[in-house]
Protein backbone atom coordinates (compact mmCIF):
# COMPACT_ATOMS: atom_id res chain seq x y z
CA UNK A 1 0.00 0.00 0.00
CA UNK A 2 2.69 2.37 0.95
CA UNK A 3 4.85 1.46 -1.70
CA UNK A 4 2.03 1.94 -4.31
CA UNK A 5 1.79 5.60 -3.17
CA UNK A 6 5.34 6.24 -3.00
CA UNK A 7 5.31 4.92 -6.71
CA UNK A 8 2.93 7.51 -8.01
CA UNK A 9 4.89 10.29 -5.86
CA UNK A 10 7.88 9.02 -7.16
CA UNK A 11 6.03 9.49 -11.00
CA UNK A 12 4.64 12.73 -10.30
CA UNK A 13 7.44 14.72 -8.83
CA UNK A 14 11.15 13.00 -8.95
CA UNK A 15 12.91 13.22 -11.93
CA UNK A 16 15.77 10.81 -11.91
CA UNK A 17 19.47 10.96 -13.15
CA UNK A 18 20.08 9.50 -17.01
CA UNK A 19 16.47 7.97 -16.84
CA UNK A 20 14.04 8.16 -19.78
CA UNK A 21 11.73 10.37 -18.45
CA UNK A 22 8.30 8.72 -20.10
CA UNK A 23 10.08 4.49 -19.70
CA UNK A 24 10.29 5.20 -16.32
CA UNK A 25 6.71 6.54 -15.81
CA UNK A 26 5.88 3.49 -17.41
CA UNK A 27 7.94 1.20 -15.44
CA UNK A 28 8.00 3.34 -12.02
CA UNK A 29 10.77 2.98 -9.20
CA UNK A 30 11.89 0.22 -6.96
CA UNK A 31 12.08 1.58 -3.76
CA UNK A 32 15.07 0.42 -1.80
CA UNK A 33 14.53 -0.07 2.51
CA UNK A 34 17.40 -1.09 3.88
CA UNK A 35 20.59 -2.28 3.15
CA UNK A 36 23.71 -4.07 5.32
CA UNK A 37 27.15 -5.15 3.81
CA UNK A 38 26.87 -6.38 0.79
CA UNK A 39 23.04 -6.85 0.28
CA UNK A 40 20.02 -4.31 0.01
CA UNK A 41 16.50 -4.70 0.62
CA UNK A 42 13.99 -3.35 -1.52
CA UNK A 43 10.21 -2.32 0.00
CA UNK A 44 8.71 -5.89 -0.48
CA UNK A 45 11.32 -7.31 2.01
CA UNK A 46 13.42 -9.21 -1.02
CA UNK A 47 16.87 -9.12 -0.22
CA UNK A 48 19.89 -9.21 -3.41
CA UNK A 49 23.50 -9.03 -3.30
CA UNK A 50 24.06 -5.57 -4.10
CA UNK A 51 27.04 -6.26 -6.89
CA UNK A 52 27.73 -2.91 -8.39
CA UNK A 53 27.81 -1.38 -4.89
CA UNK A 54 25.39 1.31 -5.09
CA UNK A 55 26.94 3.40 -8.30
CA UNK A 56 30.50 1.68 -7.63
CA UNK A 57 30.44 3.75 -4.62
CA UNK A 58 29.80 1.90 -1.32
CA UNK A 59 33.37 0.41 -1.22
CA UNK A 60 33.23 -0.58 2.67
CA UNK A 61 29.66 -1.91 2.17
CA UNK A 62 26.80 -1.00 3.93
CA UNK A 63 25.71 -0.07 7.61
CA UNK A 64 29.58 -0.10 9.49
CA UNK A 65 28.91 1.19 13.09
CA UNK A 66 32.38 3.17 13.04
CA UNK A 67 30.72 5.45 10.30
CA UNK A 68 27.65 5.69 11.02
CA UNK A 69 28.72 6.65 14.88
CA UNK A 70 31.51 8.91 12.92
CA UNK A 71 29.00 11.30 11.12
CA UNK A 72 26.68 11.35 14.27
CA UNK A 73 29.57 12.87 16.23
CA UNK A 74 30.61 14.95 14.11
CA UNK A 75 27.02 16.14 13.39
CA UNK A 76 26.60 16.74 16.91
CA UNK A 77 29.86 18.12 17.34
CA UNK A 78 29.94 20.89 14.51
CA UNK A 79 27.89 20.19 11.65
CA UNK A 80 28.93 22.82 9.33
CA UNK A 81 32.37 24.96 9.07
CA UNK A 82 33.11 26.90 6.28
CA UNK A 83 36.65 26.61 4.65
CA UNK A 84 36.21 30.40 4.28
CA UNK A 85 37.61 33.33 5.78
CA UNK A 86 40.80 31.23 6.78
CA UNK A 87 38.65 29.05 8.54
CA UNK A 88 38.16 25.08 8.89
CA UNK A 89 37.52 22.20 10.58
CA UNK A 90 40.24 19.46 11.78
CA UNK A 91 38.41 16.26 9.94
CA UNK A 92 38.84 18.15 6.51
CA UNK A 93 42.01 19.20 7.53
CA UNK A 94 43.20 15.69 8.72
CA UNK A 95 41.26 13.72 5.56
CA UNK A 96 43.40 16.32 3.39
CA UNK A 97 46.48 15.05 5.03
CA UNK A 98 46.13 11.07 5.02
CA UNK A 99 44.85 11.40 1.44
CA UNK A 100 47.97 13.39 0.61
CA UNK A 101 50.34 10.87 2.38
CA UNK A 102 48.54 8.20 -0.25
CA UNK A 103 48.53 9.99 -3.00
CA UNK A 104 51.04 9.00 -5.86
CA UNK A 105 53.99 11.62 -6.71
CA UNK A 106 53.85 15.17 -5.11
CA UNK A 107 50.06 15.06 -5.59
CA UNK A 108 49.99 16.75 -1.75
CA UNK A 109 47.31 19.53 -1.82
CA UNK A 110 43.38 18.53 -1.85
CA UNK A 111 40.24 20.64 -2.99
CA UNK A 112 37.40 19.07 -1.52
CA UNK A 113 34.09 19.01 -3.60
CA UNK A 114 30.90 17.69 -3.25
CA UNK A 115 31.30 14.89 -5.82
CA UNK A 116 32.75 13.59 -9.29
CA UNK A 117 31.17 15.90 -11.39
CA UNK A 118 32.24 19.00 -9.53
CA UNK A 119 35.81 17.68 -9.43
CA UNK A 120 36.09 16.98 -12.55
CA UNK A 121 34.83 21.27 -13.52
CA UNK A 122 37.48 21.86 -9.99
CA UNK A 123 40.45 20.06 -12.18
CA UNK A 124 39.08 22.45 -15.59
CA UNK A 125 39.37 25.65 -13.41
CA UNK A 126 42.50 24.93 -12.06
CA UNK A 127 43.89 23.86 -15.52
CA UNK A 128 42.86 27.16 -17.07
CA UNK A 129 44.08 29.20 -14.26
CA UNK A 130 47.76 27.07 -14.28
CA UNK A 131 47.88 28.07 -17.80
CA UNK A 132 47.53 31.91 -17.67
CA UNK A 133 49.61 32.00 -14.85
CA UNK A 134 52.49 30.65 -16.46
CA UNK A 135 51.71 33.30 -19.33
CA UNK A 136 49.89 30.49 -22.21
CA UNK A 137 46.56 31.45 -21.98
CA UNK A 138 46.45 30.64 -25.98
CA UNK A 139 46.23 26.91 -24.19
CA UNK A 140 42.85 26.01 -23.68
CA UNK A 141 42.31 22.86 -25.86
CA UNK A 142 40.85 19.39 -23.64
CA UNK A 143 41.29 16.14 -25.26
CA UNK A 144 39.86 13.23 -23.47
CA UNK A 145 38.86 9.65 -24.79
CA UNK A 146 36.21 8.45 -26.32
CA UNK A 147 33.69 6.15 -24.09
CA UNK A 148 35.03 8.10 -21.32
CA UNK A 149 32.57 9.08 -18.50
CA UNK A 150 33.87 12.47 -16.50
CA UNK A 151 30.62 13.43 -15.28
CA UNK A 152 27.24 15.50 -16.65
CA UNK A 153 28.36 19.51 -15.28
CA UNK A 154 28.19 21.58 -17.61
CA UNK A 155 32.01 21.13 -18.84
CA UNK A 156 32.70 18.13 -17.30
CA UNK A 157 29.75 16.75 -19.51
CA UNK A 158 31.58 17.62 -22.43
CA UNK A 159 34.74 15.66 -21.74
CA UNK A 160 32.27 12.86 -21.39
CA UNK A 161 32.25 11.12 -24.81
CA UNK A 162 29.52 9.00 -24.48
CA UNK A 163 26.87 10.19 -27.37
CA UNK A 164 23.44 9.80 -24.06
CA UNK A 165 25.28 12.22 -22.43
CA UNK A 166 24.80 14.93 -25.23
CA UNK A 167 21.53 13.90 -27.56
CA UNK A 168 19.41 16.39 -27.09
CA UNK A 169 21.66 19.50 -25.38
CA UNK A 170 23.01 21.10 -28.58
CA UNK A 171 26.79 21.81 -29.43
CA UNK A 172 27.86 24.14 -26.50
CA UNK A 173 28.32 22.20 -23.80
CA UNK A 174 29.95 19.48 -26.33
CA UNK A 175 33.73 22.02 -27.28
CA UNK A 176 36.50 19.28 -26.01
CA UNK A 177 38.12 17.25 -28.56
CA UNK A 178 38.49 13.21 -28.16
CA UNK A 179 40.61 10.63 -29.35
CA UNK A 180 39.64 6.84 -29.84
CA UNK A 181 39.44 4.73 -26.69
CA UNK A 182 41.77 1.76 -26.19
CA UNK A 183 38.97 -0.79 -25.88
CA UNK A 184 41.06 -4.06 -26.81
CA UNK A 185 37.72 -5.96 -27.41
CA UNK A 186 36.49 -4.08 -30.73
CA UNK A 187 39.96 -2.08 -31.13
CA UNK A 188 40.20 -1.74 -35.13
CA UNK A 189 44.40 -2.18 -34.38
CA UNK A 190 44.02 -5.23 -32.77
CA UNK A 191 44.18 -6.50 -29.65
CA UNK A 192 47.87 -6.40 -29.03
CA UNK A 193 49.41 -4.02 -26.39
CA UNK A 194 51.87 -2.49 -28.79
CA UNK A 195 49.14 -1.87 -31.19
CA UNK A 196 47.11 -0.36 -28.91
CA UNK A 197 49.21 1.43 -27.38
CA UNK A 198 50.73 3.09 -30.72
CA UNK A 199 47.46 3.81 -32.03
CA UNK A 200 46.67 5.79 -29.12
CA UNK A 201 49.45 8.03 -29.28
CA UNK A 202 49.43 8.46 -32.92
CA UNK A 203 45.76 9.74 -32.12
CA UNK A 204 46.76 12.17 -29.24
CA UNK A 205 49.89 13.61 -31.48
CA UNK A 206 47.22 13.89 -34.33
CA UNK A 207 44.82 15.33 -32.66
CA UNK A 208 47.52 17.59 -31.15
CA UNK A 209 48.82 18.62 -34.70
CA UNK A 210 44.57 19.45 -35.65
CA UNK A 211 44.38 21.72 -32.91
CA UNK A 212 47.49 24.34 -33.31
CA UNK A 213 49.83 22.54 -31.89
CA UNK A 214 50.25 21.95 -28.11
CA UNK A 215 50.67 25.74 -27.72
CA UNK A 216 47.04 25.25 -27.83
CA UNK A 217 45.89 22.11 -25.74
CA UNK A 218 45.99 22.47 -22.07
CA UNK A 219 45.25 19.14 -20.52
CA UNK A 220 44.53 15.11 -21.34
CA UNK A 221 41.97 13.48 -19.57
CA UNK A 222 42.17 9.41 -18.95
CA UNK A 223 40.24 7.53 -16.77
CA UNK A 224 42.64 4.84 -15.35
CA UNK A 225 39.97 1.97 -15.84
CA UNK A 226 37.37 3.26 -18.24
CA UNK A 227 33.87 2.93 -16.16
CA UNK A 228 30.85 4.28 -17.95
CA UNK A 229 32.16 3.07 -21.27
CA UNK A 230 32.05 -0.45 -19.92
CA UNK A 231 35.06 -1.25 -17.72
CA UNK A 232 37.45 -0.99 -20.58
CA UNK A 233 40.93 -1.79 -19.18
CA UNK A 234 43.80 -0.44 -21.14
CA UNK A 235 46.91 -2.33 -21.35
CA UNK A 236 50.02 -2.20 -19.22
CA UNK A 237 51.47 0.29 -20.34
CA UNK A 238 49.10 2.79 -21.77
CA UNK A 239 48.82 5.12 -19.14
CA UNK A 240 52.48 5.31 -18.11
CA UNK A 241 52.97 5.96 -22.56
CA UNK A 242 49.78 8.45 -22.65
CA UNK A 243 51.28 10.37 -19.60
CA UNK A 244 55.18 10.58 -21.00
CA UNK A 245 53.99 12.22 -24.44
CA UNK A 246 51.84 14.70 -22.49
CA UNK A 247 55.15 15.23 -20.74
CA UNK A 248 57.26 15.80 -23.35
CA UNK A 249 54.35 18.10 -25.73
CA UNK A 250 53.41 20.19 -22.05
CA UNK A 251 49.88 18.70 -21.86
CA UNK A 252 49.33 18.29 -18.63
CA UNK A 253 47.49 14.95 -17.86
CA UNK A 254 44.34 14.53 -15.32
CA UNK A 255 43.98 11.05 -14.11
CA UNK A 256 40.06 10.39 -13.01
CA UNK A 257 39.93 8.48 -10.44
CA UNK A 258 36.19 8.87 -9.34
CA UNK A 259 35.61 4.95 -9.93
CA UNK A 260 39.25 3.16 -9.64
CA UNK A 261 39.81 4.82 -6.25
CA UNK A 262 40.06 3.32 -2.83
CA UNK A 263 40.74 -0.21 -3.50
CA UNK A 264 38.09 -0.69 -6.54
CA UNK A 265 41.05 -2.01 -8.77
CA UNK A 266 43.50 -3.30 -5.66
CA UNK A 267 45.82 -0.28 -4.67
CA UNK A 268 43.98 3.02 -3.08
CA UNK A 269 44.59 4.46 -6.30
CA UNK A 270 44.91 2.74 -9.53
CA UNK A 271 47.88 5.87 -10.95
CA UNK A 272 49.67 3.89 -8.23
CA UNK A 273 49.56 0.11 -9.76
CA UNK A 274 50.22 2.25 -13.27
CA UNK A 275 53.16 3.65 -11.72
CA UNK A 276 52.83 7.11 -12.99
CA UNK A 277 51.92 10.55 -11.12
CA UNK A 278 49.47 12.46 -13.46
CA UNK A 279 50.13 16.74 -12.92
CA UNK A 280 46.06 16.40 -11.46
CA UNK A 281 44.03 13.53 -9.90
CA UNK A 282 40.13 12.88 -9.16
CA UNK A 283 38.32 11.24 -7.00
CA UNK A 284 34.81 10.73 -5.00
CA UNK A 285 32.47 7.77 -4.53
CA UNK A 286 34.45 5.61 -2.27
CA UNK A 287 36.17 8.29 -0.63
CA UNK A 288 33.33 8.43 1.92
CA UNK A 289 31.76 5.14 0.45
CA UNK A 290 28.73 7.15 -0.80
CA UNK A 291 27.54 7.39 3.13
CA UNK A 292 27.49 11.06 2.60
CA UNK A 293 28.78 13.37 -0.73
CA UNK A 294 32.08 14.67 -1.04
CA UNK A 295 34.54 14.25 -4.19
CA UNK A 296 38.16 15.16 -4.46
CA UNK A 297 40.68 17.04 -6.52
CA UNK A 298 44.49 15.91 -5.74
CA UNK A 299 46.80 18.94 -6.81
CA UNK A 300 50.29 18.63 -7.75
CA UNK A 301 52.98 20.52 -5.94
CA UNK A 302 54.03 21.92 -8.69
CA UNK A 303 50.90 23.36 -10.31
CA UNK A 304 50.10 24.44 -6.38
CA UNK A 305 53.02 26.57 -6.27
CA UNK A 306 52.69 28.49 -9.59
CA UNK A 307 48.75 29.27 -9.35
CA UNK A 308 49.97 30.56 -5.39
CA UNK A 309 52.36 32.76 -7.06
CA UNK A 310 50.70 34.04 -9.36
CA UNK A 311 47.56 34.80 -7.56
CA UNK A 312 49.77 36.53 -4.39
CA UNK A 313 47.60 37.94 -2.09
CA UNK A 314 44.61 38.01 -4.21
CA UNK A 315 41.94 34.95 -3.82
CA UNK A 316 42.01 32.16 -5.97
CA UNK A 317 38.46 32.65 -6.84
CA UNK A 318 37.50 29.23 -6.75
CA UNK A 319 34.99 27.74 -4.11
CA UNK A 320 31.85 26.31 -3.14
CA UNK A 321 29.95 26.57 0.05
CA UNK A 322 29.93 22.44 1.60
CA UNK A 323 33.83 22.22 0.33
CA UNK A 324 35.65 20.17 2.94
CA UNK A 325 32.11 19.57 4.99
CA UNK A 326 33.15 18.65 8.22
CA UNK A 327 30.66 15.70 7.98
CA UNK A 328 31.76 14.38 4.72
CA UNK A 329 35.08 14.21 6.02
CA UNK A 330 34.95 12.51 9.43
CA UNK A 331 33.08 10.03 7.20
CA UNK A 332 35.90 10.05 5.00
CA UNK A 333 38.16 9.04 7.75
CA UNK A 334 36.21 6.55 9.35
CA UNK A 335 36.04 4.60 5.97
CA UNK A 336 39.77 5.08 5.61
CA UNK A 337 40.33 3.66 8.91
CA UNK A 338 37.97 0.71 7.92
CA UNK A 339 39.82 0.43 4.32
CA UNK A 340 43.71 0.20 5.80
CA UNK A 341 42.77 -2.39 8.82
CA UNK A 342 41.20 -5.00 6.50
CA UNK A 343 38.75 -3.78 3.37
CA UNK A 344 41.78 -2.48 0.88
CA UNK A 345 43.55 -6.04 1.69
CA UNK A 346 40.00 -8.19 1.40
CA UNK A 347 39.38 -6.22 -1.66
CA UNK A 348 42.52 -7.23 -3.49
CA UNK A 349 41.60 -11.36 -2.12
CA UNK A 350 38.21 -10.64 -3.30
CA UNK A 351 38.65 -9.12 -6.38
CA UNK A 352 41.20 -12.14 -7.34
CA UNK A 353 38.22 -14.54 -6.94
CA UNK A 354 35.81 -12.17 -8.82
CA UNK A 355 38.02 -12.25 -11.94
CA UNK A 356 38.52 -15.72 -12.04
CA UNK A 357 34.78 -16.60 -11.29
CA UNK A 358 33.77 -14.09 -14.20
CA UNK A 359 36.27 -15.47 -16.62
CA UNK A 360 34.62 -19.29 -16.08
CA UNK A 361 31.29 -17.85 -17.85
CA UNK A 362 33.67 -17.09 -21.37
CA UNK A 363 32.19 -20.78 -22.18
CA UNK A 364 28.57 -19.42 -22.37
CA UNK A 365 27.29 -19.03 -25.71
CA UNK A 366 26.38 -15.13 -25.11
CA UNK A 367 29.66 -14.14 -23.30
CA UNK A 368 32.12 -12.52 -25.83
CA UNK A 369 34.22 -10.66 -23.42
CA UNK A 370 35.19 -10.77 -19.86
CA UNK A 371 37.87 -7.78 -18.44
CA UNK A 372 38.25 -6.29 -15.22
CA UNK A 373 41.00 -5.48 -12.32
CA UNK A 374 39.98 -6.37 -8.24
CA UNK A 375 36.36 -5.32 -7.99
CA UNK A 376 35.89 -3.94 -10.82
CA UNK A 377 34.63 -6.02 -14.05
CA UNK A 378 32.58 -6.58 -17.31
CA UNK A 379 31.39 -9.12 -19.20
CA UNK A 380 30.42 -7.98 -22.71
CA UNK A 381 27.61 -10.22 -23.99
CA UNK A 382 27.05 -10.98 -27.92
CA UNK A 383 24.83 -12.96 -30.11
CA UNK A 384 27.63 -14.64 -32.01
CA UNK A 385 30.89 -15.00 -30.18
CA UNK A 386 32.99 -15.45 -33.91
CA UNK A 387 31.68 -12.08 -35.59
CA UNK A 388 31.21 -10.66 -31.81
CA UNK A 389 27.76 -9.38 -33.19
CA UNK A 390 26.11 -7.12 -30.22
CA UNK A 391 22.56 -8.20 -29.15
CA UNK A 392 20.42 -6.65 -31.12
CA UNK A 393 19.73 -2.68 -29.14
CA UNK A 394 15.79 -2.96 -29.88
CA UNK A 395 15.81 -5.96 -27.60
CA UNK A 396 16.15 -3.74 -24.38
CA UNK A 397 18.94 -5.97 -23.29
CA UNK A 398 20.22 -3.91 -20.55
CA UNK A 399 16.56 -3.51 -19.19
CA UNK A 400 16.14 -7.60 -19.65
CA UNK A 401 19.16 -8.49 -18.12
CA UNK A 402 18.48 -6.21 -15.17
CA UNK A 403 14.96 -7.20 -14.40
CA UNK A 404 16.48 -10.92 -14.52
CA UNK A 405 19.22 -10.83 -12.61
CA UNK A 406 17.17 -9.23 -10.53
CA UNK A 407 14.17 -11.49 -9.73
CA UNK A 408 17.78 -13.75 -9.02
CA UNK A 409 18.48 -11.53 -5.98
CA UNK A 410 21.76 -9.89 -7.86
CA UNK A 411 21.82 -6.40 -8.79
CA UNK A 412 24.35 -5.66 -11.73
CA UNK A 413 24.62 -2.51 -14.19
CA UNK A 414 23.78 -3.35 -17.27
CA UNK A 415 24.63 -1.19 -19.95
CA UNK A 416 22.72 -0.63 -22.68
CA UNK A 417 25.30 -2.08 -24.97
CA UNK A 418 24.43 -5.40 -23.59
CA UNK A 419 27.85 -5.06 -21.05
CA UNK A 420 27.09 -6.19 -17.74
CA UNK A 421 29.03 -4.58 -14.93
CA UNK A 422 30.15 -5.14 -11.58
CA UNK A 423 31.52 -3.34 -8.84
CA UNK A 424 30.64 -5.24 -5.34
CA UNK A 425 31.69 -3.58 -1.68
CA UNK A 426 35.31 -4.59 -0.68
CA UNK A 427 33.45 -6.58 2.40
CA UNK A 428 31.84 -9.08 0.35
CA UNK A 429 32.80 -12.91 1.75
CA UNK A 430 33.88 -15.72 -0.59
CA UNK A 431 30.45 -17.06 -0.56
CA UNK A 432 28.70 -13.93 -1.73
CA UNK A 433 31.78 -13.60 -4.82
CA UNK A 434 30.71 -17.00 -5.94
CA UNK A 435 26.50 -16.27 -6.07
CA UNK A 436 27.70 -12.93 -7.94
CA UNK A 437 29.08 -15.48 -10.55
CA UNK A 438 26.47 -18.06 -10.15
CA UNK A 439 23.12 -15.68 -9.93
CA UNK A 440 24.95 -14.13 -13.25
CA UNK A 441 25.31 -17.83 -15.32
CA UNK A 442 21.50 -18.22 -13.98
CA UNK A 443 20.76 -14.65 -15.42
CA UNK A 444 22.82 -15.88 -18.83
CA UNK A 445 20.81 -18.73 -18.92
CA UNK A 446 17.33 -17.55 -19.08
CA UNK A 447 18.29 -15.27 -21.33
CA UNK A 448 19.11 -17.38 -24.36
N1 LIG B 1 34.27 10.79 -13.33
C1 LIG B 1 34.08 9.47 -13.43
C2 LIG B 1 35.20 8.62 -13.94
C3 LIG B 1 32.88 8.88 -13.04
O1 LIG B 1 32.69 7.57 -13.17
C4 LIG B 1 31.86 9.72 -12.51
C5 LIG B 1 30.59 9.13 -12.07
O2 LIG B 1 30.30 7.97 -12.25
C6 LIG B 1 32.09 11.10 -12.44
C7 LIG B 1 33.30 11.60 -12.85
C8 LIG B 1 31.02 12.00 -11.92
O3 LIG B 1 30.85 11.81 -10.56
P1 LIG B 1 29.49 12.22 -9.83
O4 LIG B 1 28.43 11.33 -10.35
O5 LIG B 1 29.80 12.02 -8.36
O6 LIG B 1 29.24 13.64 -10.14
Amino acid sequence: MLANSLIELDRAHLIHPVASWRGHEASGVRVLKSAKGATVTDASGKTLLDGFAGLWCVNAGYGQDSVIEAATRQLRELPYATGYFGLGSEPAIRLASRLADHAPGDLSHVYFTLGGSDAVDTTVRFVSYYWHAKGKPQKDQFISVEQGYHGSSTVGSGLTALPAFHAGFGVPFNWQHKIPSHYAYRNPAGSSAEAIIAASLAALKAKVEDLGGAERVAAFYVEPIQGSGGVLVPPAGWMKAMRDACREMDILFIADEVITGFGRTGPIFACLEEEIVPDMMTAAKGLTSGYVPMGAVFLSDHMYQVMADAAGPAAVGHGFTYSAHPVSAAVGLAVLDLYEDSLFENGRKMGERLQAGLASLKDHPLVGDVRGRGMLAAVELVTDKAAKTPLPAAAKPAVKVFDRAWENGLVIRAFAQGVLGYAPPLCCTADEIDQIVERTRLTLDQTL
